[in-house]
C-alpha cells in the first residue's frame, strides 16, 4: 500500500524530480564533460591561424598502425603530430624513439588515459600527466609542452595542471570520428566537407580505417593546394621545453 502511494503521489514525483535534477548537476560538476571546443574550464588550443592544417594522431604508440602511418606521412615528407599514452609507451619505447627520429611531434595524451581520469585528483591528475611526460623525455630526451585530455574533457584540476606544469592544451576542430565510422569513403567525405585554413585534425593511430583513409586524404590536400604543416608552424607555439 505505501509503494503505491508513493508512486501515484504528487510529493513522490516532486521529489523524484528533484533528485534528477540534483544528480545531473553532481554529474555534470564532478565530470566537467564539456566538449575541448567549448574551452570551459581550460583554454585549449583548438585551431590554428595560419593557411594550412595539421595532422594529430591520438592513442598510440600502436605495433600494427604506428609505423604504417609514419610510413605514409615520410613518403609524402609530412610531420605529425602523435599524442603518446605513457602506459603504451612502456610497453612499445622503440616506435616513440622512431617517431622522434623521423622528426615527428610528440605530445602527452596522460599516461594512464583512464576512464576515470576527469575524476581524478589535483594531485593524482599531476602525477599521471607528470609519469607520461618523463618517460617521454628518458627515451627521446624531449620534454614536451603539448597536452591532449583524454576523451576532450576538462575540468577545473586540468586548468590548475595545466598551469603548474607548463603545459599547452591542444584540442581541434576536425573530428574525424575514426574510431567509430568504419568505411574509408564515409571518413574521407566527412573530413572533406570540414577542412579549412587552421584546421587541426583529430585522428587516432590505432584505426584500420585511419591507414586506409590518410593517402587519399593526403592526395585531397595536395590536388587543392592545402598545405599539411607541422603543428608548431599552425600553432606558432614552442613545442618543447628548452633544458
Ligand atoms: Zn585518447
Amino acid at each position: 500500500m505505501i509503494a503505491v502511494y508513493l508512486l501515484f503521489s504528487t510529493e513522490f514525483w516532486v521529489w523524484y524530480a528533484m533528485g534528477a535534477i540534483g544528480l545531473i548537476l553532481i554529474f555534470v560538476t564532478a565530470f566537467g564533460a564539456f566538449n575541448i571546443n567549448a574551452n570551459w574550464f581550460v583554454k585549449s588550443i583548438n585551431r590554428g591561424e595560419k593557411k594550412g592544417i595539421a595532422l594529430t594522431f591520438d592513442d598510440g604508440p600502436d605495433p600494427k598502425f604506428t609505423p604504417e602511418i609514419l610510413k605514409i606521412l615520410d613518403d609524402h615528407r609530412i610531420v605529425g603530430t602523435f599524442f603518446v599514452i605513457g602506459k603504451k609507451v612502456e610497453s612499445y619505447p622503440e616506435i616513440l624513439k622512431e617517431i622522434e627520429k623521423r622528426g615527428h611531434i610528440i605530445g602527452n595524451h596522460s599516461f594512464s588515459h583512464s576512464p576515470t581520469i576527469p575524476f581524478f585528483s589535483k594531485t593524482k591528475l599531476e602525477a599521471d600527466i607528470t609519469h607520461c611526460t618523463n618517460i617521454i623525455k628518458t627515451l627521446t630526451g624531449r620534454h614536451t609542452k603539448l597536452f591532449r585530455p583524454p576523451f576532450g574533457v576538462t575540468n577545473p584540476r586540468y586548468a590548475k595542471v595545466m598551469k603548474s606544469l607548463d603545459l599547452l592544451s591542444i584540442g581541434w576542430n576536425v573530428r574525424s570520428f575514426d574510431t567509430i565510422l568504419k568505411d574509408p569513403k564515409q571518413l574521407f567525405s566527412r573530413i572533406k566537407n570540414r577542412l579549412k585554413d587552421g584546421s587541426i585534425l583529430l585522428f587516432h593511430d590505432t584505426q584500420e580505417v585511419t591507414l586506409q583513409t590518410l593517402p587519399k586524404m593526403i592526395r585531397y590536400c595536395e590536388q587543392e593546394g592545402i598545405k599539411i604543416l607541422p603543428l608548431d608552424q599552425l600553432i606558432n607555439k614552442p613545442l618543447y621545453e628548452k633544458e
